[in-house]
């Protein structure tokens, strides 16, 4: 059985580019690279699990990676996002660029 032997494709793709389908704070569905296939990403034990093929051999993967990203705390978007530090607050937050324009003032 050496037919089609998969050659190693060069799949990373950057996690920015995945599309996430928030289903739980636990449970995420990422669009595979193909278009169509949805994998489901989940938190289990302090880590993000990949149902994919990329996962179950590496441990890791674009969705998990993507799950895991900086997102912004009211909006759930992962670009031009920072950590703003409140001088009144010990934890520091992330929001996007929009959000925190708006509770900047
Ligand atoms: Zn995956
Ligand atoms: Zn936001």
């Amino acid at each position: 059985m050496n037919a089609t032997s998969p050659r190693r494709q060069s799949t990373a793709r950057s996690p920015y580019a995945v599309e996430l389908g928030y289903r739980s704070p636990t449970e995420y569905g990422a669009l595979s690279s193909d278009g169509v296939t949805i994998y489901s990403v989940r938190h289990v034990a302090g880590a993000w699990v990949c149902m994919c093929k990329g996962y179950s051999s590496r441990q890791t993967c674009c969705h998990t990676l993507a799950a895991a990203l900086p997102r912004c705390f009211h909006c759930d978007r992962t670009e031009d996002v920072h950590l703003y530090r409140n001088p009144y607050e010990a934890a520091p937050i992330v929001l996007c660029g929009a959000c925190a324009g708006e509770t900047a003032r």
